[in-house]
């Protein structure tokens, strides 16, 4: 497999308006001869979607929902970063790119990060034109808050929805195409399988929801915007459709698959409270603006936290991380939080979790002013909890968030597959071992909106490809191949449910497997055991999963029951890339690589590298190759967030 990043050269700040004068372009009298498949409608498919409509290309897009705008993109509430200064407070592209580049551990390419932050002005006056409704300042400039891991403010929202208003913005963009007749829209689409004809990606194999049916479509050109695997784990903050099913097929077909193992765990999200949960739900990192984290100084206190004095309290992130506070950046209050949980301090019925407690800020800016910015999160949490943050403090826990792992792909977002792209969370991300937030959102949009025509232009300037129809052997084996899949996946539905496991049962399996030994900290004993128990699971798969009804109407445990089984084969990699690793990096700490102080230690002379995994065959493992970084521009620096 061969890692080229095409990365251009020349100055940092140039090299993305060189790259773009040096690409081939397509005349726009010639753009409406060419097809190109968008996999996903989030933020990074949708826009993507529209973008190229716009230019003139015929676009065939697919989503698993009944509508694109349920993508999972709309959960996202906190907000996206841009370095438009607006503040004054010493912001700019190149303190953006380097907050970014820090924030992921230095473990991302210099020039994609710089092209983000660069591109991220671009992507406000965007929405901001398509009329997203950012939050806003008294005088009517757009309104900025602080993330954590940076202490400029640069964060644009809208309340704690700033997902969901995004993707209306996409979404009326796409509609806008649908409406034209330049994209064609296909809800309710699995793609289960990626076409190759002659080495290039010229098509997928889709399975409709409602009826069963399997078909392919062709194109010059494929792009998959399928979003995060944080659902590997069973119990995420993801969407419950989050799924690896589509980049896990391009892996198998040839696509490299980078850093499976970087997974951003979250530290505020409402706690796990029993076992029959199927779902986590973020609190937004947002609140820790306002919130101040706690716990009581003496383990096992059980009293509410009302009658806990304030000299009985350790607000353990100001009193370590006192520049930085409550807002350290993610891995830092979310391993702390577990420190706590683990010395017996932890609150609540399980005694994993943490106080999340706005009195201060109530007493300080008044009951209204909170509620404005952060009122339907109070909302979401009294429903879920029957308890009010007004009144009492929130009880927060990590949880499984953010992938950064995914399809490995060139600056110019190809994947090792010619013809095949892969945008925004499904990409191994632009942020590199990523522990902020409010990037994910900003790059699915620069990806979308400002990144993938270029590429997709250059592609097809440079690139000559045989003329297809979609009837040929490659789109009848993938179509055959899928459809013995499915019949796999029901062998075990004659003779009723009795003695067989769910689908629901074997993915807690693994999501404990994972969670256990492949989450926020890890070491090499545990990570071993897991590899051995792995195909222990992923058999007892085959062997006993029941799905009950068959393959030809809507079947939501068939359709489960396909994406676990990729998760379980996916979760090799993801053990394989944590074993492989070892340093402390981005979200995990390798228990075998600390400082004196307990904190997370990089090992910057031996893992300087994107990890890149290449699927050999099912009988073998995975290859290991390396794309080694760089660092001109900027020196890598152990973190200090104190
Ligand atoms: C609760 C929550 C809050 C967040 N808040 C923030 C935030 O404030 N700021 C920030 O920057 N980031 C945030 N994030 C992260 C961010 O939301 C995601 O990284 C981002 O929205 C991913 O967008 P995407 O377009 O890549 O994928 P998604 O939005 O996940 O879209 C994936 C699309 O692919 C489709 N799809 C998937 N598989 C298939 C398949 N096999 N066949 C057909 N279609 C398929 C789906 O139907 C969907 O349309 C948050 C994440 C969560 C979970």
């Amino acid at each position: 497999m061969e890692l080229n990043s095409r990365v251009p050269s020349g100055p940092l700040a140039d090299k993305w308006s060189n790259h773009r004068f040096s690409n081939k372009l397509v005349n726009p009298a010639n753009r409406r001869k060419y097809k190109v498949i968008v996999v996903g409608t989030g933020l990074a498919g949708a826009s993507a979607s529209a973008t190229l409509a716009e230019q003139g290309y015929n676009v065939q897009t697919f989503c698993i929902q009944d509508s694109p705008r349920r993508a999972h993109s709309i959960a996202a509430q906190g907000g996206i970063n841009a370095a438009k200064n607006y503040q004054n407070d010493g912001d700019s592209i190149h303190r953006l790119f380097y907050d970014t580049i820090k924030g992921g551990d230095f473990r991302a390419r210099e020039a994609n990060v710089y092209r983000l932050a660069e591109v991220s002005n671009e992507i406000i006056d965007q929405c901001v034109a398509q009329g997203v409704p950012f939050a806003r300042e008294y005088g009517g400039t757009l309104a900025n808050r602080s993330f954590g891991g940076a202490q400029v403010s640069r964060t644009f929202y809208a309340r704690g929805q700033t997902g969901q208003q995004l993707l209306l913005g996409a979404y009326s963009a796409l509609s806008r195409q649908i409406h034209a007749g330049k994209v064609e829209m296909f809800t309710r689409r699995e793609m289960m399988d990626v076409v190759l004809v002659d080495g290039q990606a010229r098509g997928i194999t889709t399975r409709n929801i409602m009826t069963g049916e399997v078909e392919t479509f062709w194109a010059d050109v494929v792009i998959l915007a399928t979003g995060g695997y944080g659902n590997a784990y069973f119990l995420s903050t993801n969407a419950m459709a989050s799924n690896v099913t589509a980049a896990w097929r391009a892996h198998k077909k040839g696509a490299g698959f980078a850093n499976p193992s970087f997974v951003q765990i979250h530290p505020t999200c409402i706690p796990v409270h029993g076992d029959y949960q199927s779902k986590l739900t973020l609190m937004s990192e947002s609140l820790r603006n306002d919130g101040r984290v706690w716990v009581p100084k003496n383990p096992g206190d059980k009293r509410h936290p009302s009658e806990i004095p304030e000299e009985d309290r350790d607000y353990y992130l100001e009193n370590k991380y006192p520049s930085f506070g409550n807002l350290v950046p993610r891995d830092v209050a979310s391993r702390n939080a577990k420190e706590q949980c683990d010395a017996g301090k932890g609150v609540g019925n399980t005694g994993l979790a943490v106080y999340l407690d706005f009195a201060e800020a109530i007493r300080r800016d008044g009951e209204e002013t909170i509620l404005k910015k952060y009122g339907n999160l109070f909302q979401m949490y009294e429903k879920i909890t029957d308890s009010n943050p007004l009144v009492e403090p929130m009880m927060i826990y990590p949880a499984v968030h953010y992938t950064m792992g995914g399809l490995w792909v060139d600056y110019d977002l190809m994947t090792t597959i010619p013809g095949l792209f892969a945008i925004g969370e499904c990409n191994f991300s632009d942020h590199g071992a990523n522990r902020l937030g409010a990037s994910a959102l900003m790059q699915g949009l620069a990806d979308g909106y400002f990144i993938i025509a270029t590429s997709v232009a250059h592609y097809l300037g440079t690139t000559s490809m045989e003329k297809i129809s979609g009837t040929e052997a490659p789109f009848k084996d993938s179509k055959r191949e899928v459809e013995d899949r499915i019949d796999m996946l029901l062998k075990n539905s004659s003779g009723g449910p009795a003695g067989k496991l769910t689908v629901d049962e074997i993915h807690k399996e693994l999501g404990r497997l994972l969670w256990d030994n492949c989450g926020m900290a890890r070491n090499k004993e545990d990570l071993e055991k897991a590899l051995e128990e792995l195909p222990e699971i992923r058999q007892k798969f085959w062997d006993y999963v029941y799905v009950p009804g068959d393959g030809k109407a809507l079947n939501q445990s068939l359709e489960r029951a396909g994406r676990v089984a990729d998760f379980l084969e996916f979760a090799e990699i993801m053990i394989r890339d944590a074993l492989a690793r070892e340093e402390s990096c981005g979200c995990h700490l390798r228990e075998e690589s600390q400082t004196e102080e307990n904190e997370a230690k990089r090992d910057d002379e031996n893992f300087m590298h994107v990890a890149v995994w290449e699927h050999v065959s099912s009988d073998e493992p995975p290859k290991l190759h390396k794309e080694m970084l760089d660092f001109e521009f900027v020196t890598p620096s152990q973190r200090s967030y104190k």
